[in-house]
């Protein structure tokens, strides 16, 4: 099949799904085919020549929507590339849509886009997880194999293992911030989805690097990912802390996750004991300074420079207050006003400089856990896939979806999400595996020998031809 063939079926598929799954906000067909024409030129030493894409809504592409799944952006169009994005371009790769989200990446459901919910393609009735439930879809029905998520407490590996695929947040600064909406500063990432470790090296070992619009961005060597996606790992110590295994966590994962424990032991890894005392205040640290940093990045949105403006107002504070009022969804909102609160004069010191201490503890626990091993296993989510407005009436109960993740985004570490099994129901369940910085490698490496010696065989209900 031609690149042009292959991209026209690709996006035929994005289209005839979407009726059911919604899990792009735009399908870029004219653009995907015209691109195809060109990339059929490029020296085939391109790394991702002809590889479809799909790409968050909160990553900005040139020309096309970055709505951010939020009213507020609805019609706004980014004048340039973030640089993920003018990566994956200039290795051939071809972007087809934009994936739908939680309004500004906030949520675990999806639920909260602005633009409807995502359905999940192995129970429709199902949520994929959030926030970046579209990107996971996306590869999940079979449309594209990889695309492109972020990451702020969870939203590439928690909807990864709903979806029953892998899903990898890279070490902070491994991937430039740059054209990705700030949500929360110090805990954004740029993470992938892909049908296999391989094509998530792949795409990593193409946008992962120094950038100079990012400072945050790190000057360390970007290694060939899929040289070692294949070693055998006899001897490699992956962690477990059994503490963490207790309340809350679902039966069925508890056992898969047990059972590929037991797995890892069978292809030689040393499994050892660890301990992360302060996990447990993960997502009280979480919420308290994810929200703090997005009150602070959403003041931007004010209805001067970007998107919506609200009608009918007579001076610049009232348009200011209706532009908002009527742009940001309800979690949005609740979101800017618990970070307000945190750093108010009065509680500044009780919430957003206590949390700042505890983060510094749980990142002291996960030192002292790697001189023991080279990647912790958990579960990615304590549920499978929930139904669609099970918890959308409760923000605590939606914030305990992230009780696994969270803790890898307030350290910095990289984690992964490999499907490891299915639950009662035939849904997908997800282990998690969080390493040291920089040790991606290792982690692709663990993922894509699990993957090729225990495969999830079954495929999800509503599946691209
Ligand atoms: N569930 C987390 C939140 O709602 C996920 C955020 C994210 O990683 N973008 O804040």
């Amino acid at each position: 099949m031609s690149i042009r063939e292959n991209i026209e079926k690709t996006i035929n598929n994005a289209e005839k799904l979407n009726g059911e799954l919604n899990s792009f906000l735009s399908i870029e067909r004219e653009y995907a085919l015209n691109r195809a024409s060109e990339v059929e030129n490029l020296s085939d030493d391109a790394s991702l020549k002809g590889f479809a894409i799909a790409i968050k809504d909160n990553i900005c592409t040139k020309d096309m929507q970055t709505t951010c799944g939020s009213h507020i952006l609805h019609n706004y169009k980014a004048h340039y590339d973030a640089t993920a994005v003018r990566r994956l371009k200039d290795a051939g790769a071809i972007i087809v849509g934009k994936a739908n989200m939680d309004e500004f990446a906030m949520g675990s459901s999806n639920e909260s886009s602005a633009f409807g919910n995502v359905k999940n393609p192995w129970d429709l009735e199902r949520v994929p997880g959030g926030s970046s439930g579209g990107s996971a879809v996306a590869v999940a029905s079979g449309v594209v194999r990889a695309s492109l998520g972020s990451e702020t407490g969870g939203s590439v590996r928690q909807p990864a293992s709903l979806c029953g695929i892998t899903g990898l947040k890279p070490t902070y600064g491994r991937i430039s911030r740059f054209g990705l909406v700030a949500f929360a500063s110090s805990l954004d990432n740029i993470g992938i989805f892909g049908q296999t470790s391989e094509d998530v090296a792949k795409v990593l070992g193409v946008i992962a690097g120094r950038d100079r619009n990012d400072s945050t961005s790190a000057d360390v060597a970007v290694p060939d990912y899929l040289a070692t996606i294949s070693d055998d790992i006899k001897g490699k110590r992956i962690g477990v802390p059994r503490a963490l295994f207790g309340e809350g966590l679902e039966t069925d994962v508890r056992e898969a996750v047990e059972n590929s424990i037991e797995n890892y032991r069978k292809l030689g890894a040393e499994i050892v004991d660890v301990e992360l005392p302060h996990a447990k205040y993960g997502i009280a640290v979480y919420y308290i300074i994810a929200t703090a940093e997005a009150s602070s990045n959403l003041a931007r949105f004010d209805g001067v420079r970007y998107g919506f403006r609200a009608e009918g107002s007579h001076e610049l504070r009232e348009m200011y207050r209706k532009t908002r009022e009527e742009g940001f969804g309800a979690e949005v909102k609740r979101r800017i006003m618990l970070g307000t609160y945190v750093l108010s004069s009065g509680y500044y010191d009780a919430y957003y400089s206590k949390a700042q201490k505890v983060r510094a503890l749980v990142k002291r626990d996960y030192q002292t856990a790697f001189e023991q091993c080279d990647a912790i296993l958990t579960p990615t989510s304590p549920s499978v896939a929930f139904k669609i407005g099970e918890k959308s009436d409760d923000p605590l109960a939606m914030y305990l979806s992230d009780i696994y993740t969270v803790s890898a985004n307030l350290v910095g570490v990289p984690g992964i999400s490999v499907p490891c099994g299915l639950s009662g129901e035939g849904l997908p369940i997800g282990l998690q595996l969080v390493g040291n910085f920089w040790s991606e490698a290792t982690l692709l490496n663990l993922g894509n020998v699990y993957e090729k010696e225990f495969p999830l065989g079954a495929k999800p209900k509503v599946f691209a031809d």
